[in-house]
């Protein structure tokens, strides 16, 4: 063994535990470090032709590329839809490092064991049936595309032919109809070969970004031969919801896949107040629901959900010969576009087991009075203007008067120490959007973002 490695490897224990002080330290001070740090991008050295062991590696890391990460992990950072890690969540993917398994067949077959029960209990975190299968992926752009790729199976079947043999050119034209789909869909098309051209957008309802399911029939009617609805569940920018069931019952008249992305917004499904939002998910044909947002586990961590299993195994099967059975039960490798892949579930699993229902429950509820909260010192302000009610837990706002996307940017920036949003387009008007949806966010942060925000926005 090289010395080097045979001297990290006779102090292991003592060089987890500097490591250990590290992360403390660095979880520690998310209260107090900049929210984004302005960027300061460290010189590139050259590959290290020896190195200096682990220790030496750690004091690199502190000095060069530590002070310019984010405080994403924490309370303040209310960009995209981001998320934490729950304590139980850190040490399960700590612990996901240390067994380094690959869970993907039944020849090895504990990790993929963990990952089938913990898939069972999300599918009744998120209200839905036996019927759906599932596995965890590594983010809702990914779950988004496994879902369409199943989808596009099924187009095969309704037209006797089949995609994953014969290549997507022998569907012809496909017709992808949504409302109001997120970006990732467009590139879940543009992987599968059904092109983003496929992707048909249908009217929302006055003054919302869920569909008007009258527009939909419409465009339903207009396909000619079998289609695919994505469905939303929690937009982006407004966190609107299609009506799951009206949808759903249009297919007792069209023949279409039913696809839902509720990413962050199945997670309406823990709270009794919101539950009514998700209603219906459970009639969908694929369903993605991203975990590294809303469930606080570290990136990168998603489910997807589906009916026809059967379908997907005919997509990801990965014949070898000492790999385990494609049909039936199929093991993960036939599942998903990965063969090999960590125990993502365990973060899961830990979560899960270590606060529950209930406890992630507390969580939804108490971001969603976070950007009440923050909802309501918007429209208090003379200087800021609420731009959709808050359904959930986002906030999309902007400037009173005239909104200037390039100055919305400045004010972004100007905030970022304090608070990170990000910018947006909300029906044509510059806008910015403040998600919630850290389990550390409390009224101290509210407040503090809430002070930010107006002494920030009273220089603009
Ligand atoms: C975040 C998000 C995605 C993409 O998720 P990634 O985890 O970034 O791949 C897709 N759909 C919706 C609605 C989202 O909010």
């Amino acid at each position: 063994m090289h010395p080097r490695l045979a001297a990290d490897l006779s102090q292991l224990p003592g060089l987890l535990e500097v490591t250990r002080r590290h992360a403390t330290a660095f979880i520690d001070g998310l209260e107090d470090r900049p929210v984004v740090p302005a960027p300061s991008i460290p010189r590139a050295v050259p590959l290290p032709e020896h190195g200096g062991g682990l220790r030496a590696a750690l004091a690199e890391f502190a000095e060069r590329w530590e002070p310019g990460l984010s405080g994403g992990a924490g309370p303040r950072y209310l960009g995209f839809v981001t998320g934490g890690a729950t304590p139980a969540a850190l040490a399960g993917d700590w612990l996901t490092a240390a067994a380094d398994q690959n869970s993907n067949t039944s020849l090895d077959g504990t990790g993929q064991r963990l990952e089938r029960q913990t898939v069972g209990w999300l599918r009744e975190l998120f209200g839905l049936s036996d019927a759906h299968r599932g596995t965890f992926v590594s983010g809702a752009t990914m779950s988004n595309t496994v879902g369409l790729a199943i989808a596009r199976e099924w187009l095969g079947e309704r037209l006797g032919v089949s995609p994953a043999e014969d290549g997507a050119a022998a569907l012809g034209a496909v017709r992808v109809l949504s409302g109001s789909p997120h970006s990732s869909v467009a590139k879940g098309l543009s992987v599968l070969g059904l092109g983003r051209a496929a992707l048909v957008q249908v009217p929302v309802l006055p003054g919302r970004e869920a569909v008007d399911p009258a527009a939909l029939e419409r465009a339903l009617r207009e396909s000619e031969g079998p289609c695919v609805v994505v469905a939303n569940a929690g937009t982006v920018n407004t966190v609107d919801f299609d009506d799951l069931r009206a949808i759903a019952a249009l297919r007792e008249r069209y023949d279409f896949w039913l696809h839902v992305d509720a990413a962050f917004g199945a997670f309406a499904a823990l709270s009794p107040e919101h539950a009514h939002l998700v209603a219906g998910l459970d009639l969908a044909d694929s369903v993605c629901v991203d975990l590294h947002k809303w469930l606080n586990v570290p990136y990168d961590s998603a489910v997807q959900f589906t009916r026809r299993q059967d379908l997907q195994a005919r997509v990801f099967r990965n014949a070898a010969a000492y790999l385990g059975p494609s049909d039936g039960d199929p093991d993960l490798v036939h599942l998903t576009p990965e063969n090999s892949h960590r125990l993502r579930a365990l973060a899961a699993w830990f979560t899960l087991q270590a606060y529950g229902r209930d406890g992630h429950r507390e969580i939804v509820e108490r971001c969603v009075a976070g950007a009440r909260a923050l909802g309501r010192a918007v429209e208090s302000s003379s200087r800021l203007r609420l731009l959709a009610p808050v359904r959930l837990n986002v906030v999309c706002f902007t400037t009173s008067g005239e909104p200037d996307a390039g100055r919305l940017r400045a004010l972004a920036a100007d905030l970022a120490d304090e608070v990170f949003v990000t910018p947006t387009l909300y029906a044509g008007v510059p806008a910015l959007r403040a998600a919630f949806s850290n389990w550390r966010t409390g009224e101290r942060d509210i407040a503090r973002i809430i002070a930010a925000l107006e002494s920030v926005a009273a220089r603009y």
